[in-house]
This record gives C-alpha cells, sequence and structure tokens, in this order.
C-alpha cells in the first residue's frame, strides 16, 4: 500500500548482517560459490518460522558471507539505500564488530568500515540520516563486551556523532546478564546510550530484573515482560516508571516463534497502555520484511487509523539516540510530510 511506502519513518532496531537483501545475498553467493551456500540458508521466506535457535544458524551461515572489508562496505551502503527507498529517514545500524584472520578484518576496521558506508551514502545524498550502535553478542561473554564497550567508546569520541550507542543482542538462551552488568555499567558511564534485548524468552525474568536497573534507554523485543506471558507486575512498573521505549519487532517475533502469531504480539499490551513502542523490522533480510510492511502489519493486525500510523512513526523520532537538534530537523520534516501523504 502506498500510504506505508510513503509514511516517512525511523527505523531503531536493525542488526547489519540480518538486513541484507535477497539481491545483495545473491551476489555474496556467487563471490563465495565454494560455500555452497543456497538462499533457504540465509532468509525464511513467507509462511515458513523457525526455532529461535534456527535463526541464530541462519547467521552464522551469512557470516562466512559477510568477512572482509570489501563485503561490510557492500552490504552496508545497500542496507541504508534500500532502507532510504523505503521511505526511512532516520536509521540507527546496529552491528557485532568481528574479527576474521583470513581476511585480515579487526573489530577496529569493522567499525570503520560500517561509518565509511554511512559517510559515502551522505556524501551520495541518500536521503536518510545514519547512526550505529555497534553490538556487543551475548554470547562472547563479559571480556569480549568489555573489550567492545572500550571500543565503541573510542568512536563515540571519534565518529562525529555516528556512534551513539551500544546494543546487546545474540542468542537470548546463552550467558546472563549479570555478568555483562560492569561492561554495560562503564558503557552508560561514558555517554553511550544502551539499546538492550531484553525477555526474549521466558527464562530471561531475572536478568530483566537487574538489567533494568541500569536502565537501558530502549528496550529490544521485550516480549516476555508483562505477568500475562510470565513476566511480571514489578517488570511492568520498572519500564513504565522510567519511561523506556520497547522496540516491537513483528515478523521476526512470529517467524521466529517467540509469539504465536500477529494478534498475540505484545505490542497489542504495550500499545494499549499508551506506552512508547516504536515498530522495527529487525532483520529485514532474514524475515524478508521491510519497514513499511511492518506497519502495515501492525496496522491491520491492530486496526489502526492512518492517523494512529502516523502519530507511531511520528513518536518515534522522539526514541532516537540523535542530537536534539537532529530530532528537531526531523519533526519538521514529519510536519511537512504530512500535508503531503495523509
Ligand atoms: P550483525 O551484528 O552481525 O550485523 O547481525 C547479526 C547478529 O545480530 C546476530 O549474530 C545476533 O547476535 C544479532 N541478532 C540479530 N537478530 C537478533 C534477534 O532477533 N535477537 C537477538 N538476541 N539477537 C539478534
Amino acid at each position: 500500500d502506498v500510504f506505508y511506502r510513503q509514511l516517512p519513518k525511523v527505523e531503531l532496531h536493525a542488526h547489519l548482517n540480518g538486513s541484507v537483501s535477497f539481491e545483495t545475498m545473491e551476489t555474496l553467493i556467487k563471490r563465495k560459490p565454494h560455500l555452497n551456500i543456497e538462499h533457504s540458508m540465509t532468509a525464511i521466506r513467507r509462511g515458513q518460522r523457525r526455532s529461535l535457535d534456527e535463526c541464530f544458524q541462519v547467521f552464522k551461515v551469512i557470516h562466512q558471507l559477510v568477512d572482509s572489508e570489501e563485503d561490510i562496505l557492500m552490504v552496508a551502503k545497500a542496507v541504508i539505500q534500500e532502507f532510504a527507498a523505503d521511505g526511512v529517514k532516520y536509521l540507527e545500524l546496529r552491528s557485532t564488530p568481528r574479527e576474521v584472520t583470513e581476511t585480515g578484518l579487526t573489530k577496529q576496521r569493522y567499525i570503520e568500515t560500517v561509518l565509511e558506508a554511512i559517510r559515502q551514502c551522505k556524501q551520495e545524498e541518500v536521503d536518510i540520516d545514519v547512526r550505529f550502535l555497534v553490538a556487543v553478542d551475548r554470547r562472547h561473554g563479559p571480556v569480549v563486551a568489555m573489550e567492545t564497550v572500550k571500543l565503541a567508546e573510542d568512536f563515540l569520541l571519534s565518529s562525529d556523532g555516528v556512534v551513539v550507542g551500544l546494543d546487546l543482542s545474540g542468542d537470548p538462551t546463552v550467558g546472563h546478564g549479570k555478568n555483562l552488568l560492569s561492561a554495560l555499567e562503564k558503557a552508560k558511564n561514558c555517554g553511550l546510550k544502551l539499546a538492550l534485548h531484553l525477555s526474549e524468552v521466558p527464562s530471561q525474568r531475572d536478568e530483566s530484573e537487574l538489567l533494568l536497573n541500569l536502565p537501558p534507554d530502549r528496550i529490544g523485543h521485550g516480549t516476555f515482560l508483562h505477568p500475562e506471558v510470565g513476566g511480571s507486575d514489578s517488570l511492568v512498573d520498572k519500564v513504565c516508571k522510567q519511561n523506556i521505549p520497547i522496540e516491537m519487532c513483528l515478523t521476526s517475533n512470529v517467524k521466529g516463534q517467540t509469539v504465536p502469531s500477529y494478534d498475540k504480539h505484545h505490542f497489542q499490551y504495550w500499545y494499549k497502555r499508551g506506552h512508547a513502542c516504536v515498530l522495527c523490522t529487525d532483520d529485514k533480510g532474514v524475515f524478508c520484511t521491510d519497514l513499511s510492511q511492518e506497519y502495515q502489519l501492525a496496522a491491520s493486525t491492530f486496526g489502526l487509523t492512518q492517523e494512529a500510523v502516523w502519530m507511531l512513526s511520528q513518536q518515534a523520532i522522539g526514541y532516537t539516540f540523535a542530537p536534539e537538534p537532529i530530532k528537531q530537523r526531523l519533526e519538521k520534516k514529519w510536519a511537512e510530510l504530512k500535508q503531503q501523504i495523509l
């Protein structure tokens, strides 16, 4: 539907390697024929579902395909251009810096390359403001987490405002947040904004209690926070009192089977309470979606009017990690476009 494409949008939860499109994937697969990778191993198509564990296997396959500076530059530029083409005006991209001995890739160069892609898109006047969150993969434990925070801190100071925060992601069934607490505290103290995946699976309740005390600046998914699904009133209280926006990824949660169906998505619970919610794609490549489609799905599933959809996209400006002048610029853009579109 043309309204959802034209709607100016803010994307706040997008993992770089999960966002690689079908077309870019084709190029990567052709570049590395010896890996024998097929499309079905890198994307979950319409009507298909996987377990969360199988989803994390998909990322391992993609990481084999994206393992050099050249690859990262290509995928990052393509992903940014695709979000812009979908009407995303402000994007916070996140990615886990990786080191690959065979190609000489270092974590430092990894981040520099993503920043180079952002710079090139800006120079080419792609109509989108892009910021970057350095991601910590919880699977790698506290030592790597602390190293990643230090790296992120360096870039916070040297990237001209492009690096704005830290993400905590990776397989939620592995490790415990208590071991990562000191790294996250350090990140917060040095001025990095925190976007943490919380309560993606039911077993994370204690961890969420703990991490909500930081508090994070935004929550990723938060699927099992509320009591109806085994969370608790205390968790909901913490989220509400501190007014922490929640990044909601409908298709990702349904395809990854942490949510049984679109109409049972926890968006409903939080949206009804008037809590800060932002619709996001998570991994548009892996889950074969885009942000326009996510807005359309939310609207059709929960019966939102176009006015309500507009409000949802506009309110997301307030949940970005952008500095105040950028938020004001975005507000102005939304105001200008409103007359044309709504
Ligand atoms: P990358 O950080 O390599 O750019 O993007 C892929 C990585 O993002 C995965 O290896 C994983 O750590 C993280 N990721 C992507 N989607 C999800 C998700 O739905 N949940 C969690 N917890 N992590 C994810």
